[in-house]
């Protein structure tokens, strides 16, 4: 391998301490310290902690990602009781074959999404998330 510096603290991690780790969609090579460090960290302030210092690869790319998440979170839904945005939760699928009587005899997948504020929730349909790459960058980021 090359004598990768490491994408966060510029140093050179010997070939047992070097991690490989994706920042905005960039394959990075970091220290097993630095590793620990932004272990956890949300993919936004991943790309912001990378792009304060100068030593990733691909910052442009890491930057294009970030602005797509930033653009993904201008757009997030609001909750229409008190407009704070809303978070989304993984897809829940109801089966509404035990109900007798009912026409609906399969399954069906709904998006629970919660108002972190007054906790009033919304249902999406996953073909709703799937037509819009800012939603599904929403999804992906909250789940
Ligand atoms: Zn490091
Ligand atoms: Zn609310």
């Amino acid at each position: 391998m090359a004598k990768d510096i490491c994408a966060i603290c510029g140093e050179t991690p010997g070939l047992l301490k070097s991690v490989t780790i994706v920042i905005g969609k960039t394959t990075q090579v970091v220290c097993s310290d630095c590793a620990k460090e932004v272990q956890g960290m949300g993919e936004a302030a991943l790309c912001r902690h990378a792009l304060s210092r100068c030593y990733a690869k691909s910052r442009d790319k890491i930057q294009a990602r970030l602005d797509f998440i930033t653009a993904a979170e201008e757009a997030r839904p609001k909750c229409m009781r008190c407009n704070t945005p809303l978070k989304f939760s993984a897809k829940v699928t109801l089966d509404a074959s035990p109900m007798r009587d009912s026409i609906f005899s399969s399954t069906f997948d709904l998006i629970p999404a919660h108002c972190p504020s007054c906790f009033k929730m919304e249902l999406f349909s996953p073909e709703m998330l799937q037509q819009s790459e800012l939603m599904l960058c929403l999804y992906t980021q909250d789940t």
